[in-house]
């Protein structure tokens, strides 16, 4: 890409020499297992990965507020290789942008730097059994008690939930205020009364856990309280995500990449009919639509990334249509690869079905793509109203017949 930074690739690269030397090699070795992958984790820190995103000030290397464009170019190489490990690294940056986006300075100070090294892992628990995307619909309870808070009850779908030490948990706290009723509050690992539940057996990613979280009573200071101020959770919440969702859509992005590059070698190794089967236009077409696709939505992510990182007011639309783009394309272009792989792609034998199974949990988390579309829509009706001079070249209520 001609128009990244010196910067940017400098992460890139580190990135893809992470990915080749230390992750395709384990990668169907702890997709069989569904273990955490401590030795990826500790290669990824030792290479710095863990501080791209955050500011200099905290310990880390992003130039401005965050820095989504090498969280971005990060997470597309290391997915590239493994979808699982993609999601493993991304989270960290989903779990730690409430703390960028709400945090107190003091809360800042105390977390930061140990996400920036590596010490500290992140997960970020706002789903419920009963509250997916209906987000506001969460049961969990924070209950003032004396200068601190209790919290009560259960998260479902916490991602890096037992490996992670750091929990950004959002609870009810006003169950009847109109707005301003849900809080975030940060979790660590030996608070009382916290426990890891259930551990999911997962589809794809599946070397990075997803559990239930439980909370029965778990007593907190104030210092605990995200921005030390009630009310605010769902609003970082959602700043949180407008963040985070370009890190998915590159998770998605990396994987169609990968999955593109080994179908390419393959098509050109494979011979039937006495010619390698790339020669066939049929497959030569689907070959060229996958790299279409996959350039596409490599293209909307960067436009998404560099939204974010300068503070565009687009944000939310752009991020969104990067997710659900990015995530449409990963699954139709990994469904392709096990195509062209034919009957050796259906096998676990071959990486390629694992990019396919990696690949479909991309258009459900961080908002399902019915979601993201409702996201988007909502947005163009909202920036509709910029075009009211267009009103003389639509038809009125009483005339719908174009009399120009
Ligand atoms: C492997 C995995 C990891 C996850 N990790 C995390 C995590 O780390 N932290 C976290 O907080 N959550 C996490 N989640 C939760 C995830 O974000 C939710 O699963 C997702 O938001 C959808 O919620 P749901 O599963 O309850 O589906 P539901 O909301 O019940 O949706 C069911 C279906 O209805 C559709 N639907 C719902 N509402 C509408 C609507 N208004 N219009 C049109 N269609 C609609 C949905 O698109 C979907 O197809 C994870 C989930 C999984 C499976």
């Amino acid at each position: 890409m001609p128009w990244l930074t010196d910067e940017n690739r400098h992460w890139q690269e580190k990135a893809r020499t992470v990915a080749e030397k230390v992750i395709r090699p384990l990668a169907a070795d702890y997709d069989r297992k569904q273990e955490y992958p401590w030795k990826i984790r500790d290669a990824i820190a030792e290479a710095g990965l863990f501080k791209v995103w955050i500011p200099k000030t905290y310990g880390g290397a992003g130039e401005g507020p965050q820095s989504v464009m090498n969280l971005c170019l990060v997470v597309e190489q290391l997915s590239r290789a493994c979808g699982g490990v993609g999601v493993l690294f991304a989270v960290n940056a989903l779990g730690s942008f409430p703390l960028l986006v709400g945090g107190t300075e003091e809360q800042k100070q105390k977390y930061l730097p140990k996400i920036a090294s590596g010490e500290k892992l992140c997960a970020f628990c706002l789903s419920e059994k009963t509250a997916g995307s209906d987000a506001q619909a969460l049961k969990v309870r924070g209950v003032q008690d004396g200068d601190g808070w209790r919290i009560h009850g259960e998260k479902k779908w916490t991602t890096n939930g037992g490996a992670a030490n750091l929990y950004t948990v959002f609870a009810v706290t006003d169950p009847t205020a109109k707005g301003k009723r849900i809080s975030a509050f940060l979790v660590e690992t030996g608070d009382e009364g916290f426990s890891i539940g259930k551990v999911e057996d997962k589809m794809g990613i599946r070397c990075v856990p997803v559990v239930e979280t439980r909370f029965e009573g778990v007593l907190l200071g104030t210092d605990r309280l995200l921005g030390g101020r009630p009310g605010y959770g769902f609003k970082h919440a959602m700043e949180t995500l407008d963040l985070a969702r370009p890190g998915v859509a590159s998770q998605a992005m990396g994987l169609a990449q990968g999955a593109l590059e080994l179908a390419t070698i393959y098509t050109s190794k494979r011979s039937q009919f006495g010619a390698p089967v790339n020669s066939f236009q049929m497959v030569q077409q689907i070959l060229a639509d996958m790299a279409m696709r996959t350039e596409a939505a490599r293209q909307l992510i960067y436009a998404a990334a560099h939204a974010i990182d300068t503070g565009s007011p687009l944000v939310t639309k752009f991020s969104a249509m990067s997710k659900c783009f990015a995530t449409d394309t990963a699954m139709q272009v990994t469904t392709d690869a096990v195509q062209l792989f034919g009957g050796y792609g259906y096998m676990k034998d071959y990486p390629i079905e694992k990019y396919m199974r990696d690949a479909k949990i991309t258009q459900i988390y961080e908002g399902t793509n019915q979601v993201q579309r409702l996201v988007i829509a909502r947005n163009l009706i909202r920036e509709s109203a910029n075009f009211s001079f267009l009103s003389e070249f639509i038809p009125t209520e009483n005339q719908h017949v174009y009399e120009g």
